[in-house]
């Protein structure tokens, strides 16, 4: 089989005005960035302000193995699959990351015959969002340095400094480092950080903003600092958020690219979905929804994790009520929360395979709880044996869960027929969509919803620096603000050894914070790293470029 470069590289693409015509943008209309990537401006999104709303498809998965468990070759998959069975589909998706790229994962747009093109691009710089959210983000750290240096009329502590400056890049080496050396003139010393642009708080405003005024609030409630006298410094009391708007203002546009089978897909954002909510911009999603019949879309991670955050956050800020749910579920998932060893998941283990049952068991269940149609998708694997498929659909039968088996990392859209059959039926379905919570109950309750209710724990239990961070929280007037838990994303509890579907455990809150801007308060229940390192044998030492501009390597 060809790699995924090697069939990206072998499509047929249309221009992106063709892709926009389908979708009724006019050519004047558009914003090229080259051929085959265009920015869709606020004007199209006015005129189609007016047009009823399609179905909005949530992909999400159970609990993943490191090597992720195909959500967004299954999202670009369904998209193509809905084109062939006649719907009128838009896949909306996160753009990716360039430490991944670099580093262990690879990309983000697909795999197989189930990709969005043109790769290269859009896993390299793409049309220069991530740019522009690091120059904001940095912007906003010069604007808090030259603050102190000029005087520090507002009496920022330099040890209470929260904001951390950021980089498209894994890149260890900056996760820790003083900033301000080298006498009067160069600064005032401090402690400093550097997280990856995609866990930056700018990154989650800039997904959750529904316009240009709605983001330069967000950017002005951003917490930024703490007084010497314990007084909150936001980025508003430095008069930044206009400048950091601004450079903003084309990363807030969606960008428009096409699948391998020429189904349009907008691109954008990509928060992390630990320390931020991991799903694309509200802006792009809702653009979808007015464009297409289906707006396929993907949440971070495990449902656990990405689709509560969808349904809990993103939802909520956007007014979206998704009509059915996709749980992406693998056979090497399966037995990887079996206890099967990662190396030999690919094994046919058809008895490891049913003790693994009880982790999709468990997200159908949760996924259901919402009251949304739920459609597990069994993202097939060359190593996938008859007998092991024979046990997931005899489980799905016998409870009564709607399954598909999925094809389309082998096939394409053809190979995803069964499961968009499936998806327009679910969408026809009774809906009964809530939240999970109310968000004017205590943080701590808000907590123990999610805790008991999708994790399965008994309760949490708090330490005494957490304690302290949610009393801050609710004196400062955060209390009613949605959470969003970062948590391993292995286990359903907070101990990634923890397969299966654990019982008898608590789930331990370290620390909590808030993202006003973004508007949740992030709960932590371990040590989370913003700022991811690069592995021994990174994917950047096999990317190449011929002489002639022809890239291998990607994947
Ligand atoms: P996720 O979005 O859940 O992290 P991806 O869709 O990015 O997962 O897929 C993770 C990796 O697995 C990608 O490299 C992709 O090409 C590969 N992959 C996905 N589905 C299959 C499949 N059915 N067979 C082989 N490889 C697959
Ligand atoms: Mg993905």
């Amino acid at each position: 089989m060809l790699t995924d470069i090697e069939i990206a590289q072998g499509c047929q693409m249309q221009t992106i005005d063709q892709i926009a015509q389908k979708l009724g943008i006019r050519e004047e209309e558009l914003e090229p960035y080259g051929r085959y990537k265009a920015k869709i401006p606020d004007e199209v999104i006015e005129r189609f302000a007016n047009e009823p709303d399609g179905k909005l498809v949530l992909v999400t998965a159970i609990n993943p193995t490191p090597a992720g468990e195909g959500k967004t070759t299954t999202t670009v998959g369904l998209g193509q699959a809905m084109e062939k069975i006649g719907k009128k589909a838009v896949i909306a998706l996160r753009e990716p990351s360039l430490g991944p790229v670099f580093g262990i994962k690879g990309g983000a747009a697909g795999g197989g015959y189930a990709q969005v093109v043109p790769m290269e691009d859009i896993n390299l710089h793409f049309t220069g969002d991530m740019h522009a959210i690091t120059a904001a983000n940095n912007l906003l750290c010069a604007i808090i340095d030259n603050h102190m240096q000029q005087g520090n009329v507002l009496g920022i502590d330099p040890r209470r400094i929260l904001f951390k400056r950021c980089m498209d890049m894994n890149d260890r080496a900056l996760r820790n480092c003083i900033v301000g050396l080298g006498g009067k003139v160069n600064g005032v010393p401090r402690e400093d950080h550097f997280q990856i642009t995609v866990a930056s708080e700018i990154m989650a405003i800039l997904c959750l903003s529904t316009d240009l005024a709605d983001l330069k609030k967000r950017l002005g409630n951003i917490l930024v600092a703490y007084t010497y006298d314990n007084q909150p410094v936001y980025a508003r009391d430095l008069r930044v958020a206009g400048s950091m708007a601004a450079l903003l203002k084309d990363a807030l546009k969606p960008n428009l690219v096409q699948t391998l089978e020429n189904t349009p897909a907008l691109m954008h954002g990509g928060p992390f979905a630990n320390i931020a909510h991991g799903c694309n911009s509200i802006k792009a999603t809702k653009l979808a929804l007015k464009l297409g019949d289906y707006c396929i879309t993907e949440a971070g991670f495990g449902s656990d994790l990405g689709a509560e955050k969808f349904l809990d956050i993103k939802c909520r800020y956007g007014g979206l009520t998704p009509s059915c749910i996709v749980i992406v579920a693998t056979m090497r998932a399966l037995k990887y929360n079996a206890g099967v060893p990662k190396a030999d998941t690919g094994i046919p283990n058809p008895e490891a395979l049913q003790k693994g049952m009880v982790n999709l068991e468990a997200h159908v269940a949760n996924m259901k709880s919402y009251g949304v149609p739920v459609v597990v998708a069994i993202n097939r694997f060359l190593t996938d044996s008859d007998e092991e498929i024979a046990v997931l659909s005899d489980f799905c039968e016998k409870n009564g869960v709607e399954f598909a088996l999925s094809e389309v990392f082998a096939k394409g859209g053809e190979g995803g027929v069964a499961l968009a059959e499936k998806v327009v039926a679910a969408c026809e379905k009774e809906n009964h969509f809530h939240f999970l919570y109310d968000t004017a109950l205590p943080v701590k309750e808000k907590i123990e919803k999610i805790a008991k209710n999708i994790y399965g724990a008994d309760g949490v239990v708090y330490t005494p620096q957490s304690e302290k961070n949610i009393k801050e929280i609710e004196d400062l007037g955060f209390g009613n603000l949605p959470i969003c838990v970062a948590k391993t994303q292995y286990s359903l509890s907070d101990d990634p050894a923890k397969l299966g579907r654990p019982t008898g455990f608590t789930i331990t809150v370290k620390e909590a914070r808030v993202s006003a801007g973004a508007g949740f308060i992030v709960v932590l229940t371990g040590d989370i790293m913003t700022m991811p390192g690069l592995p021994k044998a990174p994917a950047a030492c096999k990317i190449d470029i011929s002489d002639d501009g022809h890239i291998s390597g990607l994947f």
